[in-house]
């Protein structure tokens, strides 16, 4: 039986985040200038300050100044978006990340309209999905940039291929899908109202799975030697009454049939931090009018 390449997303997750630290001590050392990241946590989601430290360490280890902002669940609206404007203004501050899920009394979208569109690292603004959306350059979100960047290790040109996206999310499905678009393949996005999902998925040269149910496509969705992309994370019950992490690809039988595919953990979730970190460089790039080399 043939096995899958597994892609090594910690590896090269590694390997982007050397670049983007080698770029910012290039800037530094050229023009001065070290970029910023602030990330914004509001309340006590003990998920959501796993992920800033991680975002706060991994900041600091690329050079770059993390400024962290911790504000208390009880946070109103107005005071968030104060902060937000705040952090507009600060020359230095080159990216604005809002760590979500925020309190359920803050709309969300609001805030994230009230972020500089320059420094919206995160590339939720309608502004960036728009130019996203019509191939203007654009901040990108994080995970889909991180997929295609997977996916271009196994295959640096992507022209042509048959793409299929699993899930129509803003923050994964739809973004990764444009992002195809713009690497000239013929796109399918499903979702959970699709018809016939295993024959949509067995088309797919390259799959990407964003759904967020564990286990979900099953060996005989993939076509043999496709490239599979799983973002999903989810926890279940493992041994010993402990959780374990799979992904939305069962993983041990589609290794058989996949040509290259991504584990979970250690596929695209690395790689989210460190588009994050490359999105911070661009965005300090692009406001001070310095060209970028990654
Ligand atoms: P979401 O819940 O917003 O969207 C899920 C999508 O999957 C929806 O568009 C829905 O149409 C589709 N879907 C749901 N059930 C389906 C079904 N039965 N058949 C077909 N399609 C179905 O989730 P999301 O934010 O896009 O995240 C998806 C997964 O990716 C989750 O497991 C999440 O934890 C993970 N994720 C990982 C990272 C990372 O850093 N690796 C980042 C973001 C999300």
């Amino acid at each position: 039986m043939s096995t899958a390449r597994i892609i090594d997303g910690k590896l090269i997750a590694e390997g982007l985040r050397e670049d983007v630290a080698a770029a910012v001590a290039r800037m530094s050392r050229d023009h001065g200038v070290t970029p910023g990241l602030a990330v914004v946590l509001v309340g006590d989601n003990p998920a959501s300050e796993v992920y800033v430290r991680n975002k706060d360490r991994q900041t600091r280890a690329a050079g770059m100044t993390s400024i962290e902002m911790k504000l208390p669940a009880t946070t109103s609206e107005r005071e968030l978006l104060a902060l937000v404007h705040e952090l507009n203004r600060r020359e230095d501050v080159d990216g604005i990340l809002v760590q979500l899920p925020l309190p359920p009394h803050i709309d969300s979208g609001r805030v994230i309209e009230a972020i500089d569109p320059a420094k919206d690292v995160d590339g939720f603004h309608p502004i960036n999905a728009g130019r996203l959306a019509t191939g203007q350059p654009a901040l990108v979100p994080c995970t889909p940039l991180g997929c295609i960047i997977l996916a271009k290790s196994v295959q640096p040109d992507l022209t042509g291929l048959d793409a299929v996206v699993i899930g129509r999310s803003n923050i994964v499905g739809k973004p990764v899908a444009r992002l195809l678009l713009g690497e000239n393949c013929t796109v399918t996005v499903a979702h959970s109202k699709s018809r016939a999902l295993p024959e949509i998925a067995a088309r797919a040269d390259l799959l990407i799975a964003a759904i967020g149910q564990p286990e979900f496509v099953r060996a005989d969705w993939i076509k043999p030697g496709a490239i599979v992309i799983d973002v999903g994370i989810n926890r279940v019950p493992g041994e010993g009454g402990k959780h374990r992490l799979v992904g939305d690809v069962h993983f041990e039988d589609a290794r058989h049939v996949a040509g290259a595919i991504t584990p979970v953990p250690g596929g695209v979730g690395p790689m989210t931090i460190a588009c994050l970190l490359r999105n911070t460089l661009t965005a300090a790039a692009a406001r001070r009018g310095i060209a970028l080399a990654l």
